[in-house]
């Protein structure tokens, strides 16, 4: 029957820039072995966490979730006043945010490659006009081309810093560069993978206004499941933010769980300190291993296997680790990524990779 009512009737069809969108379906399925292909924290969230989630009750679910009043904590947290930020649903929803808010359809934003595949989504929802600057076979951010790219019509910036897939960073005063060099444009710097390098753009916010920071809780804190971000910059930006975000976007769940996360310092201290070490142990191996890789300043490292790329992935798959072929992106042929988590599960990524 629904077969015959789409055949028979003329479909609206959605507006060209969502026609020409590939449909994406995350790769999660049968994903019951050792997760080392989504960046995600290897372990658990912190126990505090767990025990608000354990403590939660029915009643609270009939109840629209408040959002602010954890803004005001977490802007606390952050050394930032509450007009400073806005939570989101995941870096993902900040993403498109960003883009509802600042993109007209004649501007035009700038993003270097490769990169994390959602700027490239939401920008074309809005603009036809995305440049794009390739990174050169280090894999570096390339700084001196991507400041050339910016032209009067550049309106929106996207840096991931680290980056994924790369793990590459942008220096602070490169960024700053770059603000400094489109002030008629916003600059978005993607710090999702910030706990793993340490330096951060955050504290210079009050003396740039064209900077906007995305952190997630998805990657350090652990917290993927329950999708929440974080935006924050100068009050007039986020005021626009707010307007076009949903006032229910990040739920009540999250938003219990939230302030115990960022309270437990300990926790993301433990945390962070696997990963950098783990992360020393992977380059390490890889080297004795002989297997050629990009140095990462984030929880995962891409590694150049060549024509054996998806071979790799498939054997890896059978010794009960999951990797994640990144071939095809741009300039990445051959290239494999692996999570880096706590240190029992880097020894398990290792020991099947030997
Ligand atoms: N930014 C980067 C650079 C990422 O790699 C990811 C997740 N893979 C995200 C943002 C999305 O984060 P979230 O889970 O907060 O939506």
């Amino acid at each position: 029957l629904a077969t015959d009512l789409v055949t028979d009737r003329k479909i609206v069809q959605p507006r060209k820039a969502v026609l020409e969108m590939p449909e994406y379906h995350p790769p999660l399925a049968g994903r019951d072995a050792l997760r080392l292909d989504f960046n995600e924290n290897t372990f658990a969230p912190s126990p505090r966490v767990v025990e608000k989630l354990q403590a939660l009750t029915a009643e609270g679910l009939t109840k629209y979730p408040e959002r602010e009043p954890v803004e005001r904590v977490v802007a606390t947290h952050f050394g930032l006043k509450t007009e400073e930020v806005l939570l989101t649903n995941g870096v993902d929803e900040a993403i498109h945010l960003m883009c509802v808010a600042f993109l007209e359809a004649d501007d035009e934003a700038l993003i270097a490659t490769p990169t994390f595949f959602m700027y490239d989504v939401s920008i074309k929802m809005m603009t036809p006009h995305l440049r794009k600057v390739q990174a050169d076979a280090t894999m570096e951010f390339p700084f001196e081309r991507f400041m050339s790219a910016i032209t009067d019509k550049t309106k929106l910036i996207i840096v991931a810093s680290p980056n994924n897939p790369t793990g590459a960073t942008v220096s602070k005063e490169h960024l700053l560069a770059i603000a400094a060099a489109a002030p008629h444009a916003v600059l978005m710097v993607d710090e999702a993978y910030y706990h793993f390098h340490g330096e951060s753009i955050l504290e210079d916010l009050s003396t740039v206004p064209n900077v906007i920071v995305a952190r997630t809780f998805s990657k350090a804190y652990g917290l993927a499941s329950l999708r929440v971000g974080l935006l924050a910059g100068n009050a007039a930006l986020l005021k626009s933010l707010r307007k076009v975000s949903s006032p229910y976007n990040v739920n009540g769940v999250a938003l219990a769980c939230l302030p115990v996360a960022v309270a437990d310092e300990e926790y993301l201290s433990w945390y962070t300190e696997q990963v950098r070490i783990g992360r020393q142990r992977m380059m390490d191996g890889l080297r004795e291993l002989g297997v050629p890789f990009f140095p990462s300043h984030a929880n995962f490292v891409l590694m150049n296997i060549g024509p054996k790329h998806a071979a790799l992935v498939g054997a890896m798959r059978r010794q009960g680790v999951l990797l994640r072929d990144r071939s095809t992106d741009p300039g990445c042929d051959g290239f494999v990524r692996i999570t880096i988590g706590i240190e029992e599960h880097v020894t398990r990524g290792l020991d099947a990779l030997k």
